[in-house]
């Protein structure tokens, strides 16, 4: 149970050109990340320490995993992955237990990058509903700070976290010194989702696919939602026996992955 809570993933096979858009966002993530890894002397000669703990929020598909892996990639990092949701949801009662093998596993695993993804079900604002799952919950965060507020920063272990909640999360694991590095990940612009486009239909076979066509539908679509519509549109050549797909491919896609987003949107109220 252990290895399914905790992923390992030695230098993802993730690299930047799969990303489109945010390249700020980018910059920013291997200034505080990646080059105390690679180039822990710039940071010593200047005598700034690096952040300790950096938190992307932003919608769900955004890129806020890809980034955490092409960091750990161009790093030559181990990447360890940690959902705080299965960690509330799979192992209960077990929690801090496993918070605390998590950060023991990452210094056997050093040069690592440690990304909590969800981390707003472990962290969350104390709500007073007095359920007997907030004790346990209590304690994994408990443990999490503890473990922050005992580690070095400017060893070979990175921490990352990602929500999609941010205005949910305690107050306490942005203080200086924890997660006091926030960088929002945006859903993409116009340009963005072009390049997006284009990065998802790099090795499809097109014929007379207008990708321009299919930036102002998709406003509002993440680089999730992006590749749904791209392998829909494979799909649809796939399912009539066609060499290629075509602009109709894309368009009949954008409209279902389109149809989905909404309904989504509806089933949240
Ligand atoms: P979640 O909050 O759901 O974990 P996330 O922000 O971590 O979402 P990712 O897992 O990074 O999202 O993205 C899911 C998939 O969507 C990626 O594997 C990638 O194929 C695609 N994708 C998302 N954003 C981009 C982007 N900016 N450029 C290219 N592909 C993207």
């Amino acid at each position: 149970s252990r290895v399914r809570v905790m992923e390992l993933d030695s230098s993802p096979d993730v690299s930047f050109e799969q990303i489109g858009g945010l390249s700020e966002e980018i910059e920013e993530v291997r200034e505080a990340v990646e080059y105390p890894l690679t180039r822990p002397e710039v940071f010593e000669r200047v005598g700034v320490e690096p952040p300790k703990g950096i938190l992307l929020h932003g919608p769900p598909g955004t890129g806020k995993t890809l980034i955490a892996k092409a960091v750990a990639n161009n790093a030559h990092a181990d990447f360890i992955r940690m959902s705080g949701s299965e960690l509330v949801h799979k192992f209960i009662g077990e929690g801090a237990q496993l918070v605390r093998e998590l950060f023991t596993f990452a210094r056997e695993h050093a040069p690592a990058i440690v990304f909590i993804d969800e981390i707003d079900a472990i962290a969350s604002m104390r709500t007073n509903d007095g359920t007997s799952g907030s004790a346990e919950v209590q304690r994994t965060l408990m443990q999490l700070l503890a473990e922050m507020d005992g580690f070095d920063n400017r060893g070979n272990i990175r921490i990352m976290a990602a929500t999609n909640r941010v205005d949910m999360l305690d107050p306490a694991i942005l203080r200086p010194g924890r997660f006091d590095r926030i960088i929002e990940i945006p859903v993409p612009d116009a340009d963005s989702r072009r390049e997006i486009f284009r990065i998802h239909t790099r090795r499809m076979n097109l014929s007379g696919v207008d990708l321009e066509s299919l930036v102002p539908p998709t406003e509002g679509m993440t680089g999730a939602e992006i590749q749904a519509i791209c392998r829909e549109a494979g799909m649809r050549a796939v399912r009539r026996s066609a060499d290629t797909a075509d602009q109709n491919d894309f368009v009949e896609a954008v409209k279902k992955i389109s149809r989905k987003e909404s309904a989504g949107d509806l089933r949240m109220y």
